[in-house]
């Protein structure tokens, strides 16, 4: 599933179409993704309409709509990916595999030939549409952002002594807390902060939540920085290693775990991220 980096590298993706006048739409209106979307209002809203900014915030993508490049917006759509569903651009000419595929639910055709296309194998991504010249509910109503000043070391203790009880790992994928927080990420979080991913979240002390906190925007920060369209990530963190049977820990050297921990499957290193007795 998408985190927030990939959310976000999928978000710039569709920047070349700034500024772009939108000739026609293509949906497949019969597609879960759709659901709620009153079809024909979004195609009112977006036909001879240009995208003028989008954004990201955990795993949900908002993209502004309006009557001009300079002008206000007079529409929004919200989008998610899902399990696996993707934003594509297909330049003028692109040759297959370019065009449109049974699962490119929705294509917005710009002046020139441009496409920008989302596209979900799964059908377990969302569009949300919202007419309006201010962003919507739903958007402002997200949980704050992990880069955020709203996201503090207090706001996190807190929400770690409310869970007490539950293993580290299950926490980190909590979206109401942590948006845009996925499998991976959480992992490469606990191996940071030296941390076992069954570790009770109430057993912290205060040094160790600020340095959780402290980690949890550094991975954040890194993600967002390093994410590119080739996906390379440095060698010197968890994630290249997490997949490789036989994976070596690039802090020690020591071999890697691979255990199902809150319902998922997780990495860590026994000699970094040594269980607690207690
Ligand atoms: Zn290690």
């Amino acid at each position: 599933m998408p985190e927030l980096a990939e959310v976000e590298l999928a978000r710039r993706l569709w920047d070349v179409g700034r500024g772009g006048v939108i000739e026609s739409l293509s949906t497949s209106p019969k597609v879960r993704v759709f659901r709620g979307v009153d079809l024909r209002a979004f195609e009112r809203a977006l036909v001879g309409s240009v995208l003028l900014s989008s954004a990201a915030h955990g795993k949900q993508m908002l993209f502004r709509f309006g009557p001009a490049p300079d002008a206000p917006p007079h529409a929004h759509m919200g989008l998610h990916l899902g399990m696996q569903g993707d934003l594509l651009v297909a330049e003028p000419g692109a040759p297959e595999p370019w065009e449109r595929g049974k699962h490119d639910h929705l294509v917005l055709h710009q002046r020139g030939g441009r496409k920008l296309v989302f596209r979900d194998t799964r059908h377990f991504g969302r569009v949300l549409f919202h007419p309006g010249a201010e962003d919507p509910a739903w958007w402002r109503d997200l949980p704050p952002n992990l880069l955020s000043g709203e996201f503090t070391t207090k706001a996190l203790g807190a929400f770690l002594t409310r869970r007490k009880r539950a293993p580290l790992k299950a926490v980190l994928l909590m979206q109401e807390r942590f948006p845009g927080i996925g499998n991976w990420m959480a992992d490469e979080i606990l191996w940071r902060a030296g941390l076992h991913p069954e570790t009770p979240a109430g057993s912290l002390d205060p040094a160790e939540v600020a340095d959780l906190w402290r980690t949890v925007r550094r991975v954040t920060r890194d993600a967002v920085r390093v994410i590119s369209p080739d996906w390379k990530y440095p060698d010197s963190w968890l994630f290249p290693h997490r997949w490789e049977d036989g994976g070596k820990c690039p802090r020690c050297r020591g071999g890697l775990v691979r255990e199902t921990v809150g319902g998922r499957t997780t990495c860590w290193c026994p000699a970094c991220q040594p269980r607690r007795l207690s």
